[in-house]
């Protein structure tokens, strides 16, 4: 065992404050990373204050890490001491049911280990995330990233990056549909880059006018505010595909009646209050309703492959790990342009 610097909340009404953690010993197949950047996703508030139940505390939340590789255990093959490494939302899975052996890991269906709050596959290691010094993982789950891009920009790709692309790329975005997000935060904005990319005509949805520039920068090609509601029914029937990435309660019948016939309305956003669907808003356009899960390790890499390619990173403001409960309390009112990243130097 290894003591490592962290921080977690104790409770779900408590601030985030230092923490020793015991990280484990690299296995055979293990690779000790020591973290330089850490993003600040919105399930980690979600999961801090308990807002979905479960959380086992103390929690040590953080899935968009990115380090460098400092032990490697006896056998293992990909990674050396001194590479570049990520790590997402999950550490481990069964890796052998249907999902797993299609490189969907992400539904499992024996149930996947996810970076923090979670259990490892035997059933009873709680698992501890990013806001720490190092993390130990197995080499399946660790994704090799470039060094052409900075790093503190590159982290928050291992999820607001990857849970915006697995589904462009499964509902087969392509150029000229007409492809809306809604909410433009973490992984709002990346949405926004990544179905620019892929040649969608890209409009933002958001209740806050103060982002239209913004969105524009990103490389929306329309902005449109969705607390105007007069503007809401003149876009009625307008879209092939709508991304909504909004953390908070809201009615989704109002952004189904914008899909146009067939269209494709995909749930990312994880609200904690369940919401009501009318029926009427699914059968009259033959819409869809659907919902993704950030992505397999595989297409994860490809992601990270994709955006290196395209030279596509996340908009940071990094913080030091000291200002953490300051950033939740801005990512809650929607004041983040357009991730939080921990500079993980500054824990020491
Ligand atoms: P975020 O940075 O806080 O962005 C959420 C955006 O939603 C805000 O910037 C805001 O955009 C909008 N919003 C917030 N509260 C709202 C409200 N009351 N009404 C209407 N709009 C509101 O959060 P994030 O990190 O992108 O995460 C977004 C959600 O996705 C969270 O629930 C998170 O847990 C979930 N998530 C899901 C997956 C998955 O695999 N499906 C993965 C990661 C995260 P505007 O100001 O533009 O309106
Ligand atoms: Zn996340």
């Amino acid at each position: 065992m290894n003591a490592v610097k962290s921080y977690a909340a104790k409770s779900a009404d408590k601030p985030l404050e230092p923490y020793q953690l015991d990280r484990r010993e690299p296995g055979d197949h293990d690779i000790e990373i020591k973290i330089l950047y850490c993003g600040v996703c919105h399930s980690d508030i979600h999961t801090a204050r308990n807002e979905w139940g479960g959380t086992m505390y103390p929690v040590v939340p953080g899935h968009e890490i990115v380090g460098k590789v400092t032990r490697t255990g006896s056998k293992v093959s990909k990674f050396k001491v001194g590479d570049t490494v990520g790590v997402g939302c999950f550490v481990d899975s069964c890796g052998h049911c249907r999902n797993c052996a299609e490189d969907n890991e992400q539904y499992c269906e024996n149930g996947h280990s996810q970076t923090y709050n979670s259990l490892l596959q035997d059933k009873k290691t709680i698992t501890y995330g990013g806001y720490s010094s190092h993390i130990v993982v197995t080499e399946k789950f660790v994704l090799s990233v470039s060094d052409k891009l900075p790093l503190e920009k590159v982290a928050p790709l291992l999820c607001a990056g990857i849970t915006t692309y697995s589904p462009l790329k499964h509902w087969n975005v392509k150029k000229g549909d007409k492809l809306a997000v809604v909410g433009l935060g973490g992984l709002g904005h990346m949405a926004v880059k990544i179905a620019a990319s892929m040649g969608a005509e890209v409009t933002v949805l958001s209740r806050s006018k103060s982002k239209e520039k913004d969105a524009q920068e990103l490389g929306a090609h329309h902005f449109e505010l969705t607390t105007d509601k007069e503007n809401m029914k003149r876009l009625g029937n307008s879209f092939d595909f709508i991304i909504d990435t909004v953390s908070a309660e809201h009615d989704y019948n109002e952004y189904l009646a914008l899909l146009r016939t067939n269209g494709v309305m995909v749930l990312l956003g994880v609200p904690p209050t369940p919401s009501d669907v009318a029926a009427f808003h699914l059968i009259g356009g033959r819409r869809s309703l659907v919902g993704s899960l950030v992505g397999g390790i595989k297409e994860t890499q490809e992601m990270l492959d994709y955006c290196a390619e395209h030279n596509i990173t996340s908009d940071v403001e990094m913080i030091n790990i000291d200002q953490i409960n300051e950033a939740y309390e801005r990512t809650l009112a929607g004041d983040v342009h357009y991730r939080f990243v921990i500079d993980m130097a500054s824990l020491n």
